[in-house]
């Protein structure tokens, strides 16, 4: 399943930066999901708190910004946001909204990141 290999990574990269930085607690983790990577936000954030039993993450506050699609357009440069088609969710068909062509660039709505952690340190709190 896409959404578990994903929940996975971000739970290893979460936990591997407040290991870093000594956390005590995480407070809150603010993610990223681009429209494009196809992941149901309900479902990530699920199984983000099934993986994250037993671990520092659990309990913490998880925000997941959905990024809409941006494009820009070989054809005819139009710049902006489009809608994809919802019908097929296992293929992403970006068509320019203006001029309909595919000959484009996809400039935002691949993210798939953990954009903020914030912690808790038994001295001091810090935003990453
Ligand atoms: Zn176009």
């Amino acid at each position: 399943m896409h959404e578990l290999s994903m929940a996975d990574a971000m739970v290893k990269t979460i936990l591997d930066v407040a290991e870093k930085n000594k956390a005590e607690e995480i407070i809150e983790v603010t993610i990223e999901i681009g429209k494009l990577t196809m992941l149901n936000p309900e479902q990530l954030r699920f199984l983000l708190d099934v993986l994250s039993e037993d671990t520092l993450l659990q309990g913490s506050k998880i925000i997941i910004n959905e990024i809409p699609v941006e494009i820009k357009c070989n054809s005819c440069d139009f710049k902006g946001s489009t809608d994809l088609d919802d019908s097929d969710h296992y293929l992403a068909i970006v068509v320019c909204p203006q001029c309909g062509e595919r000959d484009l660039e996809v400039t935002a709505g691949r993210e798939c990141n953990v954009q903020k952690i914030k912690i808790e340190k038994s001295d001091e709190e810090e935003e990453k």
